[in-house]
């Protein structure tokens, strides 16, 4: 039996959890967990809730990667930063692939992917940016202005093709001087 009642951050349902010593079924308890922040001086100390897993069969007590994510959690809050499955969130939220979304944003694809596996965290002024994205208006005010390059090359010219360069030599400037506009005959 499980008796938990929460659940680590964007958890997916994949089964029940199972002992990492005999393969037994796992039981989850949650426990408060200090663990330091940062390098060197600016460390931090902070604190999460981890879902501790604990064999019915043999009393193994492990954390696995759902422990991790509540870390990772812990931390995006420290920073006042989305959180990974924020990210994926806003990005499912509109049906989109991460291809997709990258070309409509202008993000990398391989930086989106990063951010939402936690493998980086993104800086103050793209957290703010995902954030505008987030709410439905600011995803339509981006869909107006995110003109496709190859939509633009198409809708004009080259300029290399619309216009020849010319040199401006002493006669030039003269006939230019002389030039009046005339009513047709
Ligand atoms: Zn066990």
């Amino acid at each position: 039996m499980n008796s938990t009642t929460r659940q680590p951050p964007g958890y997916e349902e994949v089964g029940g959890r199972c002992c990492p010593m005999c393969e037994g079924p796992a039981d989850t308890h949650w426990c408060s967990h200090k663990f330091t922040y940062g390098p060197g001086d600016d460390a931090v100390e902070l604190t999460a809730d981890l879902p501790v897993g604990r064999c019915e069969a043999c009393d193994f007590e492990f954390l696995d990667s759902e422990g991790e994510k509540c870390k990772t959690e812990a931390v995006c809050k420290h920073l006042g930063v989305l959180s990974p499955w924020d990210i994926k969130a806003i990005r499912r939220r509109y049906d989109m692939s991460r291809a997709e979304f990258a070309r409509l944003s202008g993000l990398g694809e391989a930086t989106l992917a990063r951010w939402e596996k936690g493998i980086l965290t993104q800086n103050r002024a793209n957290d703010r940016y995902l954030r505008l994205i987030a709410q439905r208006d600011g995803m339509d005010r981006l869909r107006a202005i995110a003109v496709e390059p190859n939509d633009v090359t198409d809708a004009a010219a080259p300029t290399g093709e619309r216009f020849r360069v010319i040199s401006i030599t002493s006669d030039l400037r003269k006939e230019q001087q002389l030039f009046q506009l005339r009513r047709a005959a």
